[in-house]
């Protein structure tokens, strides 16, 4: 099934001004956290947003103090959203059935995004988790309050990375490893250093910077801006992102097996006895079961 914005329940779609989308994070009782109906919300609301020729640029926004806490572990996979890519429907005795919602909801979706034929702009305040820190990277500018913070924990799930692997190009090699291997927290301040961010603003302004920066571009001849979008994300993908996000896409679910053999799940089981791994806590169930279920 398709949904149409009056349906959304997850995600809020909006006209702020002439010419400017908004598109928000409508789940802050769980720190926006994104199962199978927030993904498939948020990705008619950018068709909507695509579609429609008066929107000449999309914001990406959130509600509550946190933009994400990253992908909903305790969500099934829900079979009765219209899937957007070709893959799905696989067997659910082996590795090809995560292969294939991954594929789905993570992988392709995020490409789908960040290759929209219109500008987005994501605005982060609070955490910014994994799947959060994969919707942020799929926009192409990142303004974020002053209190924002961006983490990948998957390695301490065992598991290389999140699913679009797109590390060394937001934050260059070495801090990529650094920020890998450490798991750890990454300020705002720090990530726009590393140029991950465009720019860092008071919490207060966030919303007003975004929407004045958005009318800046949307003031522009819009074709040229979608031009020059295309062409800035082709010279990433002609300096290899798109070869790395498919080999570790790969790798991702080497590691995911790894656990399936050292474990019987999907994801180190120590992770949810962690403090980071606090929210899985009575999820180790679901995330045993390899099947249509999936996590990290
Ligand atoms: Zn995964």
């Amino acid at each position: 099934m398709s949904i149409a914005p009056d349906q959304f329940r997850q995600v809020r779609y909006e006209r702020p001004a002439d010419g400017i989308a908004r598109i928000v994070l409508a789940r802050p009782e769980k720190r926006n956290a994104q199962g199978n109906r927030m993904t498939y919300e948020l990705n008619a609301a950018f068709d909507a947003a695509a579609q429609d020729e008066t929107v000449r640029v999309i914001l990406l926004a959130a509600d509550g103090l946190h933009f994400s806490a990253g992908h909903d572990f305790s969500e099934t996979f829900d079979e009765s959203f219209e899937r957007v890519s070709s893959w799905g429907a696989s067997s659910t005795d082996g590795a090809d059935a995560l292969f294939g919602d991954e594929m789905e909801v993570f992988f392709e979706m995020c490409e789908r995004w960040r290759n929209l034929s219109k500008p987005t702009i994501a605005l982060v305040q609070g955490k910014c988790i994994a799947g959060g820190l994969m919707l942020a990277w799929a926009c192409d500018l990142i303004l974020a309050a002053e209190d924002a913070s961006f983490k990948d924990p998957t390695i301490d799930m065992g598991i290389m990375g999140v699913e679009t692997f797109a590390h060394p190009f937001e934050l260059g090699t070495r801090r990529a490893k650094e920020f890998l291997f450490t798991a750890d927290w990454l300020s705002a301040d720090r990530a726009m250093a590393f140029g991950m961010i465009n720019r860092v603003v008071p919490a207060s302004r966030l919303a007003a910077e975004g929407l004045s920066l958005a009318a800046v571009i949307a003031a522009k001849p819009p074709f040229a801006v979608r031009a020059a979008k295309i062409a800035v994300n082709q010279a990433q993908d002609a300096m290899g992102r798109w070869q790395t996000l498919r080999h570790a896409f790969a790798l991702h679910h080497l590691t995911h097996a790894n656990n399936r053999i050292k474990f019987d799940a999907q994801i180190d089981p120590a992770y949810a006895r962690t403090a980071a791994g606090d929210h899985i806590k009575g999820l180790e169930g679901k995330i045993r079961d390899f099947g249509p279920e999936r996590a990290g």
